[in-house]
């Protein structure tokens, strides 16, 4: 599985429809400073199920939405496409090519989320990317603040990194569901 492609429209610095092809085994974006190359990142993250208009680096989700510039009217939806290469089938769909949509209107607030076009709910999306190493909030993506924060953390907390890293994390985490859902077994016993 390999991210192919990003088509955004209205999102953040992206007023028009813009496509990045990544089909190369490393592509670079370069830019003045403050030209939007975050934003492809944060547009990756956004379709992926990132919730905090925080983490978007805004105060609420429509920040999101294209808010005009001195030459243009700002617009009412912003659009993001993720394309992923699934011949491997690592993403639990039939299709060799998926693709992840959302979408945010600015009047009506209303939000939707897409699977090969097909309507589905966030919690779809998240579960089309667990136990796939990409998560909105996974290692795939490394921002500027986390390697800052990588190098002023403690020990403790960087190990919990390198067990993301090494794939034990999602076996720790099913650990303590599994052990949440053992105590519940055990007070319904003695119930
Ligand atoms: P740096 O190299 O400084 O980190 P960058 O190239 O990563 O910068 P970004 O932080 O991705 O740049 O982009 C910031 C730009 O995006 C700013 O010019 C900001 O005005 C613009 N921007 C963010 N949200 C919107 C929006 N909703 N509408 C229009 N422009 C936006």
């Amino acid at each position: 599985m390999f991210l192919k492609r990003v088509e955004m429209q209205g999102f953040k610095s992206f007023a028009d429809k813009t496509v990045i092809e990544f089909n190369h085994p490393i592509t670079g974006i370069v830019g003045p400073n403050g030209c939007g190359k975050s934003n492809i990142t944060d547009a990756i993250r956004w379709v992926l199920g990132e919730q905090s208009a925080k983490s978007m680096r805004g105060d609420k989700m429509n920040d999101v939405i294209f808010a005009g510039s001195a030459n243009r009217r700002k617009v009412n939806l912003a659009e993001v496409t993720l394309v992923f290469d699934n011949s491997d089938h690592i993403l639990n769909q039939q299709e060799g090519e998926v693709e992840v949509t959302r979408r945010l209107y600015r009047e009506s607030g209303e939000a939707n989320y897409l699977i090969n076009h097909r309507p589905v709910r966030l919690k779809d999306i998240v579960d089309l990317f667990l136990d796939t190493g990409l998560g909105k909030d996974s290692l795939s993506i490394i921002s500027q603040g986390n390697v800052l924060s990588f190098a002023e953390s403690k020990p403790i907390e960087r190990r919990s990194i390198f067990e993301e890293a090494a794939g034990v994390a999602k076996y720790k985490k099913r650990k303590l569901e599994t052990l949440s859902r053992l105590e519940r077994s055990e007070q319904n016993l003695e119930q």
